[in-house]
């Protein structure tokens, strides 16, 4: 059972296909799929029904582009600053040495990174939400949006509001409805809002049109490691170098949106066995039927429905009165992708916890170097069964340490 935060497990049935298509691709005999051409009839036939795929799957509209990048999230933290601020200063025409705000929700650990690189790309960084000032030096909570510092009535608007939706060492996410949702209608309708879903993308349906981008790197529910999905609608796409006289920098070509668009995501090599990988991945979700509920009614989508159950399985034993399990996360916005807990017998019992998890053959669930604690992280291609065993390990755990 492997719960690593990412990489982290695919799906058998997609991993089988591509160990039998690294070999001998079916349309390409004798060649393997890693082994052809990007430009190749085969490889576009590829690429072209993973974007199908995916935009039948998160109903993305006809204004907005797919596309696949390198660099993973630490590069769209940089890519989606130097393309919005093009785009802002295009827009506004600003004087060069105007500067250009950027506004940053920071709900945990991966958010603060990119609010860092923000102020590294050279914008007026604002966070106009610090998690970790509320949470007693925890990312832990997301305030209410009342108390957000958002200035909707200044007359100069920030180039973008930013922030990511599930952090994955924290274990905090935005949930899909209520309080502590994304407050969309809070926000200026011509401020783009720019998500990272890395941790938690084609867990639950999403509204796409309520955003300017959305990002994910593939290696949690997506695929292997090494590429990037960018979903862009199209009027932020715009030429970085004619942003030029407004202000800014000379964007890397290989970080342009534009070239990316216009070249359906193959300005360069993209790594095509990854996206190969992803495209059986998206085959496979969209064959997935939705675990019916135990009162018969069906949930919406099969992406969510599988992640409410197996979490709130987890979530119930962090619950229980005894309390030798503790959430880290409060209650109201706790992730059903990475479920962060400490132990009450202290850190020695929680090496305890890990050590005799991987004896019984479950592994990656110490927590992340930086919070230490445990860590289960059951993304999409988790079995409900594995979570079930999971909890069975930590009942059994609770049982013969408690005294
Ligand atoms: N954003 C989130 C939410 C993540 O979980 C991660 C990595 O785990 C990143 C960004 C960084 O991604 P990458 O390692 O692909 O640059």
């Amino acid at each position: 059972i492997n719960l690593n935060a990412g990489p982290s497990p695919l799906p058998q049935a997609a991993l089988l296909t591509a160990a039998s298509s690294l070999l001998s691709y079916p349309e390409t005999p004798g060649m393997g799929i890693a082994e052809i051409s990007h430009r190749s009839k085969a490889f576009e036939g590829v690429i072209h029904q993973a974007n199908a795929d995916l935009r039948q799957l998160l109903e993305i509209p006809d204004n907005y582009k797919v596309l696949w990048m390198q660099g993973g999230g630490l590069t769209q933290f940089a890519a989606t600053v130097l393309n919005l601020v093009a785009w802002y200063r295009i827009k506004n025409q600003t004087k060069p040495e105007e500067e250009v705000e950027a506004q940053y929700v920071v709900t945990g650990s991966w958010s603060a990174k990119a609010a860092e690189e923000g102020a590294r790309m050279g914008v007026k960084t604002t966070k106009i939400v610090d998690g970790k000032k509320v949470g007693g030096d925890k990312f832990k909570t997301i305030p209410e949006a009342s108390e957000w510092q958002l200035n909707a009535s200044a007359e100069k608007k920030p180039a973008f509001v930013y922030y990511c939706d599930n952090e994955t060492v924290d274990g905090v996410e935005f949930q899909a409805e209520g309080a502590k949702a994304f407050p969309f209608d809070k926000i200026d309708k011509d401020v783009p809002v720019v998500c990272d879903m890395s941790s938690n993308f084609l867990s639950r349906p999403v509204d796409v049109s309520k955003y300017g981008i959305i990002y994910a790197g593939a290696q949690k529910n997506l695929g292997p490691s090494g590429v990037t999905l960018v979903i862009i609608r199209d009027d932020l796409i715009v030429d970085l170098d004619a942003a030029l006289p407004y202000g800014g920098a000379r964007v890397p070509s290989m970080l342009s949106y534009k070239n990316m668009a216009a070249n359906d995501s193959m300005f360069n090599t993209p790594p095509t066995f990854t996206i190969y990988v992803c495209s059986l991945v998206l085959r496979s979700l969209l064959e997935t039927p939705p675990l019916p509920l135990a009162s018969g009614a069906r949930p919406l989508s099969p992406l969510s429905s599988y992640a409410d159950k197996k979490s709130s399985l987890i979530y119930s034993l962090l619950d229980a009165p005894e309390g030798f399990y503790l959430g880290t996360a409060d209650k109201d916005v706790r992730s059903r992708m990475n479920v962060t807990f400490r132990l009450k017998g202290g850190e020695a019992l929680e090496k305890k916890f890990v050590a005799e998890a991987s004896e019984k053959g479950i592994k990656g669930v110490g927590g992340h170097r930086s919070v230490g604690g445990i860590r289960t992280s059951i993304y999409n291609a988790v079995t409900l069964e594995q979570v079930e065993q999971l909890v069975e390990f930590m009942k059994a755990f609770q049982a013969a340490n408690s005294n």
